[in-house]
């Protein structure tokens, strides 16, 4: 079967992307250990996945990869031995990282190492200690409320110990050495939004690369956050120079508008092409500066490389009441809000696939378009994809100067519809090649 013909098998891509998610949804995820592993198995039926193991220790710039963290099981027992907190129940209920502990302990003692939301009463909040030695769980804040005085029982039975830390990598390669990165984190346990949205519409976006001919090359990475760049970066230095555009992709399943924030440069391509497609899909008010927070553009765009990585989103991180908590389940994404973040992400792709300046090989005055036949009765035309204005919007500004986005902004028409006039141009000998940008 042909990817096409198994992705219409499954229906719209919006209801496969949601079958994917709900799939890898229970899988107890952190920055190390085998959940990513379940994860990244599970992504490589879907596409071809590199899996990559880097040991505990390695040495990546200012950082080291830190031990292995696994988890089997989790639990809390009130005094009457009923079990009032299970990591079973959800896996956000255990402070990622948390180093073993089996002890009885009266609430009192207990109390510093749980955690809640007071604000939000009925949701799980999500918590790590990656880097401090600690233990500790996460519950509603109507169930701590309700907890009685007494002896509790808790065990968390996990390990930190030396392993590695995994991340999975799908290279497509194009006409051109010049790479496009498309980058997510896969550290997340149970969270819909943050996470597995962007994991499906990067393997969706790859799925459709891998099923036609492409000029740029894609390189797409499945990173634990901050610590997976900066191992990705500090082990691919000499490599970082193919990446000519990039973006990180997350929270692309709420139904909020599309969000992109600009790569540290700004005024890179992948900066431009974004404005343009979010200004057309109606949230041209949503494309935002760069700033040093946030996901892993943070290490793409650390000084030392300052690469064109911008972050595509739909709401940003921290703005949405479900973020970070267990409210930010499959059911708070939306089918197609994600199908709009798989379209969105592809047309900014075929920006930077088809953008090009072009030369205007009959620069003085216009050409007689007629009796090139380009006067209405193109294949082109006839099907809407350009109209005449397009075709002269190109041929005026093609001196070598102005790439085909540019002139699409100028005109206020979309990319493609410039695009098409363009490709129509060349074949009817009035244009000529000027280089890609
Ligand atoms: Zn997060």
């Amino acid at each position: 079967m042909t990817i096409r013909n198994q992705e219409q098998a499954l229906g719209s891509p919006g209801t496969a992307m949601l079958d994917l998610v709900s799939r890898l949804y229970p899988i107890c995820r952190s920055i190390t250990g085998d959940g990513v592993r379940e994860t990244l198995e599970i992504l490589s039926e879907w596409i071809p996945l590199e899996v990559h193991e880097v040991p505990t220790g390695t040495e990546v710039f200012d950082w080291s990869v830190p031990r292995e963290w696994n988890i089997r099981e989790a639990w809390i027992e009130d005094p009457h031995g009923e079990r009032v907190v299970d990591f079973a129940d959800h896996n956000l209920h255990v402070v990622g990282y948390s180093v073993p502990v089996r002890e009885k302990m009266p609430l009192e003692k207990l109390r510093p190492h749980l955690h809640s939301l007071p604000d939000k009463p009925g949701v799980i909040p999500y918590r790590t200690s990656y880097y401090k030695e600690t233990w500790g769980f996460c519950l509603p804040h109507e169930t701590l409320q309700s907890l009685e005085d007494g002896t509790y029982e808790v065990c968390i039975d996990s390990t930190l110990e030396a392993g590695s830390l995994t991340y999975g990598e799908c290279l497509l390669p194009g006409e051109s050495p010049e790479e496009v990165l498309i980058s997510c984190h896969v550290c997340h346990p149970s969270l819909a939004n943050d996470n597995l949205s962007g994991m499906a519409v990067a393997a969706f976006l790859a799925r459709r690369l891998q099923a036609g001919p492409h000029r740029l090359s894609y390189r797409f990475l499945f990173i634990p956050g901050t610590i997976g760049s900066i191992t990705w970066l500090a082990l691919n230095e000499a490599r970082a120079s193919d990446i000519v555009h990039g973006l990180v992709l997350t929270c692309l399943g709420d139904p909020g508008p599309m969000t992109y924030k600009r790569s540290r440069r700004g005024d890179a391509l992948v900066d431009r092409a974004a404005s343009h497609v979010l200004a057309d899909s109606g949230a041209e008010d949503r494309v935002i500066d760069f700033f040093p927070y946030g996901y892993d553009e943070r290490q793409y765009c650390s000084p030392g490389f300052n690469l064109p990585v911008g972050c595509l989103m739909r709401s940003q991180h921290g703005t949405f009441p479900e973020y970070h908590t267990s409210a930010d389940n499959v059911d708070f994404l939306d089918r197609d809000a994600l199908e709009d973040s798989l379209r969105n992400t592809w047309r900014i792709l075929q920006v930077l696939e088809r953008n090009a300046v072009y030369l205007n090989r009959n620069p003085k005055c216009e050409p007689a378009l007629g009796k090139r036949g380009l006067y209405g009765e193109t294949g082109g035309m006839r099907r809407g994809e350009f109209d005449e204005l397009a075709l002269l919007w190109v041929l005026n500004q093609s001196d070598g100067e102005h790439d085909l986005l540019s002139i699409a902004e100028r005109a206020g028409v979309k990319f493609e519809t410039i695009a098409a006039a363009a490709g129509a141009l060349a074949e009817a000998g009035l244009l000529g090649p000027a280089g890609n940008r």
